[in-house]
């Protein structure tokens, strides 16, 4: 029996196959939960393709999580699926790679910016507050940071989203901790998904990585990650909430 035996899961942000998030519905499912994915605009046809590729075909519902009515319309859409949720993933990030990221911090205009910290950051809220009328306790919210702790070449205003993704995680394990839902981010390291494509000058992170990493890292797979999320989605970890579990080959722990 898979450690997510039962359980209803949405994974919100999965564009291809190369996704975070399309790792993490296929690990779920193998881990036997029912997983509904979504994605949003014009990329959803390829979603709705890409969805055929899990191992059991996963219903697609659409979710741009910076529009009103589709928030107010998740549960009723989710509802078409699943009879409640027991999970909720967001991997979610989009800034401006004219703008925002690739060495503009000085310059990115405040719109822009805007619409990197609602996309990225506040949409854990929104995105938790529309499912909270599925989610019952002992439910689970898993997110996904790049660690925002310190400065990073490239990442600029992502980099600040991330740091406020990552406060956001922890002020939702205080409010939504008493109705039994714990809510916690994986800091990956550097993967090759699309949006990390997208990100003018990320590729000399990834060299650097796997040299100093004391247990190595592959850029393209995202299956550790991934098992990560689905191990903060099961019952393994019932007592752990507002935390970051680093996925990035122990990067994180080395000065040098
Ligand atoms: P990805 O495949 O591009 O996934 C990002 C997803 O966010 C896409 O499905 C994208 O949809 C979606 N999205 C963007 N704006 C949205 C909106 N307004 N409403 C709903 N969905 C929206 O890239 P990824 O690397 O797997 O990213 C997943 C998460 O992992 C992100 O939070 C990212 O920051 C995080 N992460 C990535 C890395 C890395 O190195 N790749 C490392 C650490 C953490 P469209 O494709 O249609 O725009």
């Amino acid at each position: 029996m898979g450690i997510l035996q039962g359980k209803r899961i949405l994974v919100a942000g999965v564009t291809m196959d190369s996704s975070i998030g399309f790792a993490v519905a296929r690990t779920a499912q193998e881990e036997g939960a029912r997983v509904v994915i979504s994605n949003f605009g014009r990329a959803l046809g390829i979603t709705r393709r890409i969805a055929g590729r899990l191992p059991e075909e996963a219903p697609v519902v659409e979710l741009d999580v910076t529009d009103e009515d589709h928030l107010a319309a998740l549960p009723d859409r989710l509802g078409e699926h699943l009879d409640g949720l027991d999970g909720v993933v967001h991997s979610i990030a989009y800034g401006n790679p004219e703008t925002t990221l690739g060495g503009k911090f000085l310059t990115a205009p405040w719109p822009d910016v805007a619409q990197a910290l609602q996309v990225s950051a506040f949409s854990l809220k929104s995105l938790t507050a529309a499912s909270l009328p599925l989610l019952s306790s002992g439910s689970s919210v898993v997110g996904l940071t790049f660690d925002a702790t310190v400065a990073w070449p490239a990442y600029d205003w992502m980099g600040v989203a991330k740091a406020g993704l990552e406060s956001c995680a922890r002020y939702l394990a205080r409010d939504l901790g008493p109705r039994g839902v714990r809510v916690n981010l994986v800091a990956a390291g550097p993967l090759k998904t699309l949006a990390a494509k997208a990100i003018p000058g990320f590729d000399g992170l990834e060299s650097m990585w796997s040299d100093r990493a004391p247990l190595g890292w592959d850029e393209q797979d995202t299956t550790p990650a991934a098992r990560a999320v689905v191990a903060l989605l099961s019952d393994f970890f019932p007592a752990t909430t507002g935390e970051i579990v680093h996925v990035d080959g122990g990067y994180h722990a080395q000065g040098a």
